[in-house]
């Protein structure tokens, strides 16, 4: 039933959006975490300094072996990193603070956007039965998130409904034209998730009618519910999928991965 599978490329997707604190995180981990329980075999690369997505994965700073830092660096491959996690088939590359610095040291590297797409490549190799990667990106549209968009097949981007997100969202679309003119002809968008959705909320309301205008079905039929289980989950070193799978948010994720797995089996 799986999209991929082995003899199949994985689908490689970058959830990106260049505001913090829109869900980006909690989206790589949740719809990581929906995907492996449906029989996928999951990889989830953190690429935010903050190393939020390692954390709320159970792998605090003091268990990362090696970090996505390295990685660029090319000191170390994907499989020296990689973490297991409470999800089975979801493993973890973790990040560190110093992946900060990574954007200006690899400035004068001729290979620069492809540093991440290549230490994928040999990850696929070295683990035939991968089937999705999610590439979990800073907030920033710098050199970490055009690695992260270089070696992606389509984008998530989830955006928050309040005022200024469509100026916001103007931008990443711009970008995303960009590298695929000049760096990754492939690279399609998946699609827009609306998260921290309030439905009680005019200016939720207004801001989804205004996407769904723009983007149409590039926009996710689910929106992500604001819900105060998702943002508890984190600090237990959970998923919101394992902390309480009955909450609002945790049912809203099971269904954005069903809508995420159409469209793969739909290309
Ligand atoms: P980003 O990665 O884009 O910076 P996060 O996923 O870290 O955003 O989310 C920012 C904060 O909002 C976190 O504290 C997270 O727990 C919380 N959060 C994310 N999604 C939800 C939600 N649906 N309901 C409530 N809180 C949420
Ligand atoms: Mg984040």
């Amino acid at each position: 039933s799986s999209v991929s599978g082995p003899g199949r490329d994985p689908r490689i997707l970058a959830i990106a959006n260049q505001k913090g604190g829109v869900g980006k995180t909690t989206t790589a981990i949740n719809l990581g975490t929906a995907l492996a329980a449906v029989g996928e075999q999951v990889l989830i690369i953190d690429l935010d300094p903050q190393g939020n997505a390692s954390t709320g994965l159970g792998v605090p700073p003091s268990q990362r072996t090696g970090t996505t830092y390295d990685v660029l660096q090319e000191e170390v491959a994907l499989t020296d990193i990689e973490h297991p996690t409470a999800v089975p088939r979801l493993m973890v590359a973790p990040a560190g603070v110093e992946l900060a610095g990574a954007e200006i040291e690899l400035l004068e590297e001729p290979n620069r956007h492809y540093k991440l797409r290549d230490a994928i490549d040999a990850y696929k190799r070295a683990r035939p039965d991968l089937t999705y990667v999610m590439i979990d990106c800073p907030p920033s549209l710098g050199l970490l998130t055009v690695n992260a968009m270089a070696a992606a097949d389509a984008m998530i981007v989830p955006l928050q409904c309040e005022f200024f997100a469509l100026e916001g969202l103007g931008q990443i679309m711009r970008t995303i034209t960009t590298v695929k003119e000049r760096i990754n002809e492939k690279l399609e968008l998946q699609g827009v998730i609306l998260t921290m959705y309030d439905k009680r909320n005019n200016l939720s309301r207004e801001v989804e009618a205004n996407v769904r205008e723009h983007l149409g079905e590039k926009v996710y039929k689910t929106a992500i519910p604001r819900n105060v289980r998702i943002s508890e989950a984190p600090s237990h070193g959970k998923p919101a999928l394992l902390y309480d799978l009955k909450c609002v948010g945790s049912q809203a994720y099971v269904r954005l991965a069903s809508e995420v797995i159409q469209r793969e089996r739909a290309r």
